[in-house]
């Protein structure tokens, strides 16, 4: 497939390397133990994934401060795909710990304090989303960071030793994910519209500036090699 294809056929994989053909293989691979992770930017992955198997898994984490643009995409796709997101939510007590000890806005005052809030809002609950899985699919991209320019379509993910992760469009460029959401007529989050690229919690997501990389709008105030909210990251434990 491409110069990481060796790395796939690792894992048993000698397709052509395109993204449905990717995903249709890792559906059939690990079927039922494999879950769709949906961040609602825009369903590419759901729409993709239905038409492979209509019963794939989707999974998304609420952290409790997503902005109100991602509850009405989350709830678009629902109605377009007539199906049911399996949410997940962070641990109370977790929750509470963390305020106590950093306060609201905590995550601005230090990495260390940052990545303590990634971990109980997002990671945990993906964790649990994840439990029991031998394969979850996300719609990184090659383009959206300097972080992820060396991302492959399929390996085993480093913070999950012994869980693949699929990466189906790693290759492509946001401009044919607007043509394949145009194409399909999908519903995407309106906040797009509005200059935001990657979307996250409100508080850490701003709309880009001019000559900016699509992850950039998210932490902003951090070093740029930060710019990983550890979900992906090897050995990233509080
Ligand atoms: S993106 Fe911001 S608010 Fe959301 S979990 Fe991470 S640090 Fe916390």
């Amino acid at each position: 497939m491409e110069k990481n294809g060796s790395c796939a056929e690792s894992f048993g994989y000698f397709g052509n390397g395109d993204a449905e053909d990717v995903m249709r293989w890792a559906l059939d691979r690990f079927d039922p133990k494999i879950a769709l992770a949906c961040s609602f930017q825009h369903p590419l992955l759901v729409h993709m994934a239905l038409q492979i198997r209509p019963d794939v898994r989707v999974v998304a984490v609420d952290t409790g401060r997503l902005p109100e643009e991602t509850y009405q995409c989350a709830e678009d796709i629902e109605r377009r795909f007539k199906i049911r997101i399996e949410w997940f939510f962070p641990e109370t007590a977790k929750l509470e710990e963390l305020l106590k000890n950093t306060g609201q806005y905590g995550f601005k005052k230090s990495v260390e304090n940052r990545k303590q809030c990634c971990f109980v809002r997002k990671i945990d609950p993906m964790n649990r989303a994840l439990a029991g899985m031998d394969a979850w699919m996300t719609g990184h991209r090659r383009d959206q960071s300097s972080a992820r320019e060396g991302v492959e379509k399929i390996f085993e993910d480093p913070a999950r030793p012994g869980v693949i992760k699929i990466c189906p469009i790693a290759d492509w460029s946001e401009q044919r994910v607007r043509d394949y959401l145009k194409a399909h007529r999908l519903p995407y989050n309106s906040l797009m519209e509005k200059g935001f690229r990657s979307i996250g919690c409100e508080c850490c997501t701003r709309a880009l500036r001019d000559g900016e990389n699509s992850r950039d709008g998210r932490w902003w105030w951090e070093n740029p090699d930060n710019k990983e909210c550890g979900l992906h990251v090897p050995n990233w434990q509080i």
